[in-house]
């Protein structure tokens, strides 16, 4: 595939993307906190989590080894950071979710499996064989994988610290809700979503091509209707919710 076709499908999935965001601002993504049974057959919470995120680092990795072209340095370590970061949400995370007895919509999984596949399609044809050949010597080139890679690092660690806190919010067995404090609780309702934007917008800065810009687009898409709809969910189920405290982007929305 030419670097032109692989562009031309990156822009199509953002224009998918950004035509979906009235439909997500309105309709609350079922699973978790949202969940109904009127999405049709449920399966296991943990097991889906598996099933559908499973197949990202899996197709990245097919289509970043497929292309027999000698790849850079900065393409290798690309797709590690996609890997380990697919391999701790497809198996370590749902393991540590204390979700036990909990559901999820079987549609809900293969819309995942589909969005799952398609970004790491695109994202694997572009780091097995376009991104940019070292240019050490380039400063803008060093600033990018400088900034990029230190917004993905933070985004990370403020996604990960803040995803722990919601996990020990229950004891084992226990599947309810509490309100969660501390760290970027105090200014937003969902930083662990504010943490994943950042970190794939960091990737994209570091990747510098349509597919990565795709997947940071994409994630910004799902997650700030989806934390809009935690934090009103929050505001109506506990009335002394911190009246100060934002959606996602602290002091603004
Ligand atoms: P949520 O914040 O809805 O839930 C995360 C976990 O914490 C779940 O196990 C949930 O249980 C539990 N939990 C949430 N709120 C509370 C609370 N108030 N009290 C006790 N337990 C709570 O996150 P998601 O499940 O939507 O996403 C999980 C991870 O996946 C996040 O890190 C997110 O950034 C990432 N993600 C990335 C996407 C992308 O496009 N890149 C898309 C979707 C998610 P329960 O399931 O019972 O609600």
């Amino acid at each position: 595939m030419t670097l032109d076709t692989l562009n031309q499908y990156s822009l199509y999935w953002i224009a998918f993307a950004l035509l979906l965001v009235p439909v997500l601002l309105k309709v609350k993504q079922p699973y978790g906190k949202h969940i109904s049974s009127k999405w049709g057959p449920l399966i296991d919470n943990k097991l889906g989590w598996v099933l559908q995120e499973i197949p990202s680092p899996i197709v990245l990795t097919f289509f970043f080894f497929s292309s027999g072209t000698q790849k850079p340095l900065l393409a290798y370590l690309l797709w590690l950071l996609w890997v380990l970061h697919y391999f701790y949400r497809s198996i370590i995370f749902p393991l540590r979710t204390r979700t036990s007895g909990k559901k999820i919509p079987l549609l809900i999984v293969f819309f995942a499996i589909c969005f799952n596949s398609v970004n790491g399609f695109l994202n694997g044809s572009f780091l097995g064989e376009f991104v940019a050949n070292n240019h050490s010597d380039n400063l803008f080139f060093l600033l990018r994988i400088m900034v990029g890679f230190s917004l993905f690092i933070i985004g990370v660690i403020i996604n990960h610290q803040s995803d722990n806190i919601l996990l020990h919010l229950r004891k084992p067995g226990q599947t309810d809700y509490q309100i969660p404090a501390g760290k970027w609780y105090k200014f937003v309702s969902c930083p662990n979503y504010m943490g994943e934007i950042i970190e794939w917008s960091g990737f994209a800065i570091m990747a510098w091509g349509l597919p990565a810009l795709s997947f940071a687009v994409w994630t910004a898409v799902n997650l700030i209707p989806r934390a809009i709809d935690h934090h009103r969910w929050y505001q109506e189920n506990f009335a002394n919710y911190p009246k100060e405290r934002k959606a996602i982007i602290p002091f603004v929305l």
